[in-house]
C-alpha cells in the first residue's frame, strides 16, 4: 500500500492509494473520519443573573437557548497540537482536568452585536486561540448580554462528530480511459460531450489529458460513434480526497489517520498471536 499526494494545501488533500484492496481503502477512510484526535468545547458554564457593564445592567439572556448555543460552541474548530495535549481520561491528573488535558475559554459580550467564535478568550496560551474567529453563535439584542466558561477536551469522532477533524472524506477507483486509435475517426464528440472535461484536443487527435476528473459516467463512450472510447476502474488504486475543519492541517490529519490504522493493526496482530498463544 503507498501513498501519491496528488494535492495538498492547508486544509484539503487529494492523494493516491495505490496498491490497495477495497477494505484497506475503506479502513482508511474510517480512520480518516473517526480516529484523528482533535480538541472540541465539552463543557458550557453559563452566568446566571444580571450582568453589569459600563454602569448599565444586562439580562444574561440570548434568544436561543442555552443547550443550542453551547452545542454550537462544541462545534468550533479548536487549534489542535498533540504535542501539548493529551486525552483527559489519560492525563496525569487522572481526568480531573489540568493545563495538559484541557483548555479553558471565557466569551463575555453584551448586545446589540453577534457573537461570533472569535470572541472565545482561551485563558492560558494563545495557541490555542480560535482561528475561524467569523462563525456566527448567537445574536443579543439591546439589553442581552453573554458570559460563560467552556471547557475543550481532546476527542475522536467515534465519541461524536464535533470531534471529528475532517469532512468530505471519500474516495473513487483510479479511472482509466482509452482510446483505440484503430477506431477514432477524431469526431471529437469525447471532448466537447464529457462534462468533467477529461479530453483535450492535441493535434487534431482526441488525447485523455485528465484522467484523474473522471467520474466513470460513461458519457464520452455513450457520444462517441465509432466506440472507440472504453472507460474502466482500476480496482487496486484510489482517488482519496478530504478536507479538515481548521483545527489541524490536513497533512497533519493525514499522518494521525495513518498512525492510528498501524496502531489498530498491531493491536489486531496482538490479540491473534494471544490467541494463537491460548489455542496450543
Ligand atoms: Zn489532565
Amino acid at each position: 500500500m503507498q501513498i501519491e499526494i496528488l494535492e495538498l494545501d492547508e486544509g484539503r488533500c487529494r492523494f493516491l492509494l495505490k496498491d490497495a484492496s477495497h477494505s484497506d481503502a475503506n479502513a482508511l477512510r474510517r480512520a480518516i473520519t473517526s480516529d484523528i484526535p482533535k480538541m472540541a468545547i465539552d463543557q458550557v458554564e453559563f452566568h446566571l443573573g444580571p450582568i453589569m457593564a459600563d454602569g448599565k445592567e444586562y439580562e444574561s439572556i440570548t434568544p436561543l437557548f442555552d443547550e443550542i448555543v453551547a452545542h454550537r460552541l462544541g462545534q468550533v474548530p479548536i487549534p489542535t497540537d498533540l504535542e501539548l495535549m493529551s486525552f483527559r481520561e489519560d492525563c496525569v491528573c487522572e481526568g480531573e482536568g489540568c493545563p495538559n488535558c484541557i483548555v479553558m475559554y471565557s466569551l463575555n459580550k453584551i448586545g446589540p452585536c453577534t457573537v461570533y467564535s472569535g470572541d472565545l478568550i482561551p485563558l492560558g496560551h494563545d495557541a490555542f486561540k480560535v482561528k475561524d474567529t467569523l462563525i456566527p453563535i448567537v445574536d443579543l439584542d439591546d439589553g442581552q448580554a453573554i458570559l460563560i466558561y467552556a471547557i475543550a477536551e481532546m476527542g475522536t469522532g467515534r465519541r461524536h462528530v464535533k470531534w471529528q477533524a475532517t469532512s468530505g472524506v471519500g474516495y473513487k477507483y483510479l479511472p482509466i480511459v482509452e482510446i483505440d486509435e484503430t477506431l477514432c475517426d477524431q469526431g471529437m464528440q469525447c471532448v466537447s460531450g464529457c462534462p468533467r472535461k477529461v479530453f483535450d484536443e492535441v493535434d487534431g487527435r482526441p488525447v485523455p489529458a485528465r484522467p484523474l476528473d473522471c467520474t466513470l459516467c460513461n458519457t464520452c463512450a455513450e457520444e462517441c460513434d465509432q466506440q472507440a472510447i472504453t472507460v474502466c476502474s482500476d480496482p487496486r488504486n484510489f482517488v482519496f480526497s478530504f478536507e479538515t475543519d481548521g483545527s489541524m492541517t490536513s497533512a497533519k490529519a493525514l499522518e494521525l489517520a495513518l498512525k492510528s490504522l498501524e496502531a489498530g493493526f498491531e493491536e489486531f496482530a496482538r490479540m491473534v498471536s494471544e490467541l494463537k498463544a491460548e489455542t496450543l
